[in-house]
């Protein structure tokens, strides 16, 4: 590859402030905020239009280098550092917020769009609505997030957000700009369509099928009253039956779960924190009398939170980074699992053991998708980053953690590549034929985020 050339070509499409392969830009994009062992990065680049983008794949078709497609960079489990080296191309700059449709309730935007951005657009735009995101940090993009099937504070109502998109524009890795869902046929992006949907092709892909550029998504009406109603169990394996309970009422928005042995009262019991939403005080009254009653037939405790504890977890998105950092050395990364719900129990103990087996305090947690169609289970480890023994125990406890999410019916969620290696492993062999046929077809070339979901 003649790095020189290639960059003189990059800088002709981007502009000159926006292209670059100086190692003092390159060191922070070879590595991000999880365990993943930092990598080589070639180029980064900043498109800023979606012709742009496609310029550059041609020519990284032209030329064979790899493309990693970058939001805020935040999935922690190593997806946005270059398994092959390459060009990051940072979205960023794409960051218009192209329409907001109060009737049909979506959102057009721009791919690099952050959750901060379009949280604070409704807030002051359009105050009726609000946005499906993660209780991710702010620079979080709502491409990235919903590209990777997350999930939020209005998941367990309305499902995970990978199906809340209605429409994408994508440059294929052929060159090619097409648009999927609705927008393919009408001037609307507000639905899927009652076309053959491939918008699934993208999603969970971890940028192997094409860049995104463009996206629509839901957005839903915010109620006018939310309170939270906590609560304690002793034995996990309570929860399933509780959490049928509180689903089939029909009342709650969002459900969170936390087992950890910090802070020190915390130890020993799992904290429930069910959240609902109403029109008046009498609506929200109606929901807490039912839910204690539930709580209280299943063995949990109801629990009256402190004012300035109950205020932290209503402001929605939560403010989750705040309680990352135990080991206070800046290290933080969890396998996030879609489980079914008969393993929770299980997947509690045996998630504490492998934490305490490598010196690192139990930090669990899960969040209900769908009304219990799936809950997500987070098994969190923090380490210091300037500990190389430290992050390394991490690793070991990140990869037992996948194979315990398997055995137990589950799978990781955005996996890093061991955890990508365990699942294709796993994975039915048509799956995996079809998974290459597709990836071969749309990229011959092999230049997209290669490396990731790589079927042998
Ligand atoms: C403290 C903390 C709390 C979190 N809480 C949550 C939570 O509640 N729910 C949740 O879901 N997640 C959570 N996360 C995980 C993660 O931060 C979020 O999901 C985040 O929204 C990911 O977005 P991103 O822009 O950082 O994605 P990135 O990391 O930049 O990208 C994610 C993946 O998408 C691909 N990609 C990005 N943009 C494009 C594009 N334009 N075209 C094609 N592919 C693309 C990338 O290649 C990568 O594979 C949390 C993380 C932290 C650190």
């Amino acid at each position: 590859m003649n790095k020189e050339s290639i960059l003189i070509k990059l800088e002709d499409i981007v502009g000159k402030d926006f292209a670059t392969n100086s190692s003092e830009d390159l060191y922070i994009y070879s590595q991000d905020p999880g365990a993943s062992i930092p990598r080589h990065v070639d180029f980064v680049v900043m498109p800023g239009t979606s012709v742009e983008v496609q310029e550059i794949v041609k020519l990284a078709n032209q030329e064979k280098i790899p493309i990693v497609p970058m939001g805020g960079g935040l999935t922690l489990s190593g997806l946005i550092i270059p398994v092959k080296g390459g060009i990051v191309l940072d979205m960023k700059r794409m960051n218009q917020i192209i329409e907001i449709n109060p009737f049909s309730r979506y959102a057009l935007i721009e791919a690099g769009v952050t959750t901060g951005q379009i949280l604070s657009h409704l807030n002051d735009n359009y105050p009726d609505l609000q946005p499906p995101i993660p209780d991710a940090p702010p620079s979080a993009t709502v491409a990235g997030n919903m590209l990777i099937h997350g999930s939020g504070y209005l998941s367990q109502r309305y499902g995970g957000h990978g199906a809340m998109i209605n429409g994408l524009e994508v440059v294929l890795a052929n060159g090619e700009i097409c648009k999927l869902g609705s927008c393919a046929v009408s001037d609307y992006w507000f639905d899927r369509g009652p076309i053959p949907d491939f918008i699934g092709l993208f999603i969970s892909a971890f940028g192997t099928m094409g860049v995104i550029t463009k996206l629509s998504i839901q957005l839903f009406p915010k109620p006018k009253m939310r309170d939270i109603i906590f609560g304690l169990m002793s034995d996990p394996k309570d929860l399933p039956d509780l959490l049928l309970k509180i689903t089939a009422t029909g009342y709650a928005e969002d459900i969170l779960l936390g087992k950890q042995d910090k802070p020190e009262w915390m130890k020993g019991y799992v904290f429930i924190m069910t959240y609902i939403t109403g029109d008046s005080e009498e609506d929200i009254d109606r929901q807490t009398k039912t839910l204690k009653r539930i709580y209280r037939k299943s063995n949990a405790r109801f629990m009256k939170a402190p004012e300035k504890m109950r205020d932290l977890y209503l402001d929605k998105p939560i403010f989750a980074a705040g309680a990352a950092d135990f080991r206070k050395g800046g290290g933080f990364e969890y396998v996030g699992a879609f489980m079914p719900l008969e393993k929770i129990p299980e997947a509690y103990e045996k998630g504490a053991d492998i934490a305490r087996k490598y010196g690192i305090t139990p930090t669990l947690g899960s969040r209900l998708i769908g009304g219990v169609h799936t809950i997500v289970m987070f098994f969190s480890y923090s380490f210091n980053r300037a500990n190389p023994q430290d992050m390394e125990n991490a690793r070991k406890a990140l990869y037992e953690t996948n194979k315990l999410a398997l055995e137990l019916g589950g799978i990781p969620w955005k996996a890093e590549l061991e955890g990508q290696r365990l699942i294709l492993e796993k994975m039915d062999t048509s799956y995996n034929k079809l998974m290459k046929t597709i990836q071969s077809t749309l990229d011959p070339n092999g230049i997209m985020n290669p490396g990731n979901w790589e079927v042998k």
